[in-house]
Parts: structure tokens; sequence; C-alpha cells
């Protein structure tokens, strides 16, 4: 077996126990405050460089608009800690049937930190799907673009 061979079948393999981890880490749907929706979701990212697994679940609010989405809750959990560049994100919920997809506003919160990582999303028996944050929001709008539509005169009425 050549050298390259068993670097790529041990990075393979400490990917793979990666995900196991991400995966197993997801019963933070069990701290889900969701009074109103009974919809438990739980979310874990995983940072670049990093092996800790930054977890949140939702947050429901009174006021209905107010509420948190886990992978919000997970995302801005790793960012005040320090991280803003990831390799992943797990998401988990109750269903049965169906694999939990993150919504809209979460696709655009994802891609705020990059559109080349991975987003797993799980069945409540453990099995997911993985696609990409690009895949999940093609032909996004991020900070790269921000950067490109500046005009230096600021507000042109001026
Ligand atoms: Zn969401």
């Amino acid at each position: 077996m050549g050298i390259l061979t068993l670097l790529h079948q041990i990075t393979h393999a400490m990917r793979q126990r990666s995900i196991a981890s991400l995966i197993s880490s997801l019963n933070t749907k069990e701290q889900a405050y969701c009074p109103y929706s009974k919809f438990r979701v739980g979310a874990a990212v995983l940072a670049i460089y990093s092996t800790v697994f930054l977890t949140g679940c939702n947050v429901e609010n009174t006021s209905y608009p107010l509420g948190l989405c886990a992978e919000m809750t997970a995302i801005s959990k790793a960012v005040s800690e320090g991280y803003i560049s990831f390799k992943a994100i797990a998401i988990a919920s109750d269903l049965e049937d169906c694999f939990i997809s993150p919504c809209g506003a979460c696709r655009q919160f994802m891609r705020e930190f990059g559109s080349q990582w991975d987003v797993y999303m799980s069945k409540s028996d453990g099995s997911y799907k993985l696609m990409t944050v690009e895949e999940l929001l093609p032909c996004s709008f991020g900070p790269d673009d921000l950067r490109k539509g500046k005009n230096p005169v600021g507000n042109s009425k001026l």
C-alpha cells in the first residue's frame, strides 16, 4: 500500500468518525424550547481545525417571529467561541419519514460563512442526507457580493 493511499484511508476514517460524532451529538434536540410548535430541532456544527462540536436547539418565543432555529443557535454559539470557518453542520429532529431540512433563513445564515461546507440532514433513526450549502442555496448572495457592489460615493443622491 502506498503512503498516499494510506493517508487517504486514515483521513477518510477520521472523517467518518467525525461525522458519527456529529450525528451522535444531536441529542441537543432534547434541549429544544418549543412549547408552541412542539417541533424539536437540534444542530451541531464542526469548525475547521477543531474537534469540538458546538450545539444548538430551536428556541421559540411567545412573540412567534422572535424564535430562533437550532442551526442559527449552533452557528451563533460557534462564532461567539471564535470559530468562523466550518467543516460541517448536522441537523436532527423527530421526523421519522424524511430528512430535516434547514429553512431558507438558515441556509442564508450558513452561507455567510461559506458555501462549500457540508450539511447533514438526518432522520430520527440517525440516517442522513448530505448536501453542501451551495447545493442548498445555489446562486447565493454572500459577503464577497456585498464588497463588489459598493459605491465609493455612498448615497448617489447626495
Ligand atoms: Zn431555520
